[in-house]
């Protein structure tokens, strides 16, 4: 079932989404997330984007380069950052119409809970940890265009604030 996006200026993407009790509580929604991040040509998609109060995000397949499936992602952390950063084109489908360049660490280490419940610790790098930063940076409330530079938020202000309009209608 595809669920309906929450879009730039619903409150609940401000929210801070509080942990997970136990795993099981989001599985019966994973299905649903993934099938939401596909139908919007998305490659990951927090809980809370689609209108759930609940600390898990998923990403694509497409996102990893060590074969992975579709994987969800579960009372995500980032442990550690690197130093070295890159600048790369985000989007997001909460925020449509908008693309800014965004500067993240290349390599974090994460820890979170997989569907079957283990708590895993690894390092991500490149694509993948972007995305994870992207995903948990969603479930602190926090949107990419809050990670740009000054100049561009205030290109970008307009767009937002019509963005946030359209939601209160
Ligand atoms: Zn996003």
């Amino acid at each position: 079932m595809i669920l309906p996006v929450r879009i730039y200026g619903d409150p609940i993407l401000r929210d801070v989404i509080p942990p997970v009790a136990s795993h099981a509580e989001v599985l019966p929604y994973v299905r649903d997330m993934i099938e939401t991040m596909y139908d919007d040509d998305g490659i990951g998609l927090s809980a809370n984007q689609a209108g759930l109060r609940s600390r898990f995000f998923v990403i694509g397949k497409n996102a990893f380069e060590d074969g992975r499936p579709d994987s969800v992602f579960i009372n995500p952390a980032i442990l550690e950052a690197y130093e070295e950063t890159w600048d790369f084109e985000e989007g997001c489908l909460s925020v449509p119409g908008i693309r800014e360049w965004v500067v993240r660490p290349r390599t974090i280490r994460v820890r979170y809970t997989d569907e079957t419940g283990t708590e895993r610790e690894e390092v991500f790098t490149d694509y993948a940890a972007r995305v994870f930063q992207h995903e948990l940076d969603h479930l602190n409330g926090i949107f990419f265009t809050d990670r740009i530079s000054p100049i561009r938020r205030a290109l970008n202000k307009k767009k937002l604030k019509e963005l946030a309009e359209s939601q209160n209608k």
